[in-house]
């Protein structure tokens, strides 16, 4: 009786250990993750750049890096309001991400800012894949008060060069969105 009684106490922690396992895991895909958005946060952006960085590494081959920026939010905010605004970011995020490659990378940088990381791409390639993105991005993301919200954005891309910091590829991703944004926005421009 004694070891049918020890063996059930040991089996039942084992399940509370598989428990905590899958607690822990969930946990830690959570802190990666964006809430409102559900794509990768910066933390999940640094983990994913982490693997690339020595994929390239290993493998040799070009990593583009793509900084994303939505045009005139601030107008979309102030026109329709703020839920309509995060409404745009979740439906935006899931369009993207919906239209990149299996191995891409979606993060959301900050407010209205992604970033995107494309493996085994060059900087040329990059900028045509998300011009594509771009333009194909011509029916509206939702409804609002049943008028179609028609979202656009600008992008940065830059090749990713061998030891150099995340950081430094976005501040040279940054240089090239701002050219696109001065030069009419809805467009990619490379640097
Ligand atoms: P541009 O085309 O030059 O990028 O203009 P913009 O209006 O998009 O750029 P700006 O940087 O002036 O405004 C960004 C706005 O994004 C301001 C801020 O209120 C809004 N924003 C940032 N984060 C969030 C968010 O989580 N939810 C909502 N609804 N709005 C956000
Ligand atoms: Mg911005
Ligand atoms: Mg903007």
């Amino acid at each position: 009786a004694r070891l049918q009684a020890d063996s059930a106490r040991a089996s039942g922690l084992e399940e509370r250990v598989r428990q905590l396992e899958a607690e822990s895991r969930r946990l830690s895909e959570e802190v990666s993750t964006d809430v409102l958005t559900q794509v990768a946060n910066r933390r999940g952006l640094m983990q994913a750049f982490e693997v690339e960085q020595a994929r390239c590494q290993r493998e040799g081959g070009p990593l583009a890096v793509g900084l994303i920026d939505i045009d005139n939010f601030k107008k979309l905010n102030d026109s329709l309001g703020h839920t309509a605004g995060d409404r745009a970011l979740k439906s935006l995020a899931a369009a993207v991400r919906d239209r990149l490659r299996p191995g891409d990378h979606l993060a959301r940088f900050g407010g209205e800012e992604f970033v995107v990381l494309l493996p085994r791409t060059g900087t040329e390639e990059a900028q045509q894949a998300l011009t594509r993105l771009q333009r194909s991005l011509t029916e509206a993301l939702f409804l609002y008060d049943g008028r179609e919200v028609f979202v656009t954005f600008s992008a940065g891309v830059t090749g990713w060069r061998d030891g150099e910091a995340l950081e430094a590829a976005l501040e040279r991703a940054d240089e090239a969105l701002y050219e696109a944004k001065r030069t009419g926005k809805n467009r990619t421009c490379a640097a």
